[in-house]
């Protein structure tokens, strides 16, 4: 086969889940993005966190609030498209640079200070049950309770269940399980339910105020065998060079938000938005952590 996979990141299997035409774009045609003010803020407060708790690790405190918005700002500039500040977007990348202040004041203030930090931008890998397919990637942040913390930055509230249905999580929980578990895994096989860590969302909500969303969650055996199920559909289909547009998919509802919140959005001939203009797509697109 010619597209055969050895290994796979969480964001490509969330990525192919979410549309197979964006996977295909994204990893195989490697089309261009540009970065929208969400995914610059995204990118500028995930490292401003990491920053901190990687160093809260090791000296067991935060940084200075002031060090911490030195990190988000140079980031920031590090990361502006050129010529974004002249262009139609600029009040939108302004506003966003103001709301990512302001969320990321209120994390130091209100939730940093209570997490302790085992495990910090942790490496995992783990086989896929049936396929010869390894999920390898990255958690974010673990704690000193064993609870697997993942960042997010968005402009409205996420979903209750996004814990529960998000395929990318699930990975981190059973990464951080494998890690736990040892050679007590037979190989090919996931770990026994009760090596699963509690996993919880810090959604950083761009909103005026701002609010800090936590949805915690936790998976038993049948969650397990969800996720082998889902990753060796997506395996299959990758493998099988089967791109088409999320909304063309059996069961799937021709929900435009998809389309708003993708990359591609403004580009692509299969997208559900009626504007395509790149001011209008990025109006309505959730921030994201870039992997
Ligand atoms: S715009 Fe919509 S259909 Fe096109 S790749 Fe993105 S999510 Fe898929």
């Amino acid at each position: 086969m010619s597209n055969q996979l050895t290994s796979i990141s969480p964001t490509r299997l969330r990525a192919y889940e979410t549309c197979p035409l964006q996977y295909q774009m994204r990893y195989i045609q490697k089309v261009p993005r540009v970065d929208s003010p969400s995914s610059v803020v995204g990118q500028a407060v995930h490292s401003a966190l990491e920053m901190n708790f990687i160093q809260k690790r090791h000296g067991g405190h935060d940084l200075e609030l002031k060090e911490v918005m030195r990190i988000y700002e140079d980031v920031w500039d590090a990361r502006l498209p050129v010529g974004a500040s002249e262009s139609s977007l600029a009040d939108e990348f302004s506003g966003a640079y103001s709301s990512g202040q302001e969320i990321l004041q209120l994390y130091f203030q209100d939730v940093a200070p209570m997490i302790k930090p085992h495990l910090v931008e942790h490496r995992f890998g783990f086989d896929i049950p049936g396929v010869p397919v390894r999920v390898v990637g990255t958690v974010d942040l673990i704690d000193q309770d064993g609870v697997v913390i993942d960042h997010k930055t968005s402009f409205a509230q996420y979903s209750e269940s996004y814990p529960e249905t998000d395929l990318q999580l699930r990975c981190y929980a059973i990464g951080y399980a494998m890690f736990r578990a040892g050679s007590r895994v037979a190989p090919g096989q996931l770990p026994a339910p009760f090596f699963i860590p509690d996993v919880r969302v810090d959604v950083l909500v761009r909103s005026n105020p701002p609010v800090i969303q936590q949805l915690p969650a936790c998976y038993d055996r049948a969650d397990l065998d969800d996720f082998t199920d889902r990753a060796v559909s997506i395996i299959a289909g990758i493998e099988g060079e089967s791109y088409e547009p999320f909304w063309r998919l059996s069961g799937r509802e021709a929900d435009s938000n998809v389309c708003r919140r993708c990359p591609y959005g403004d580009r692509c001939p299969e997208s559900l938005q009626g504007d395509s203009s790149l001011e209008q797509s990025s109006k309505g697109r959730n921030d994201e952590k870039q992997n």
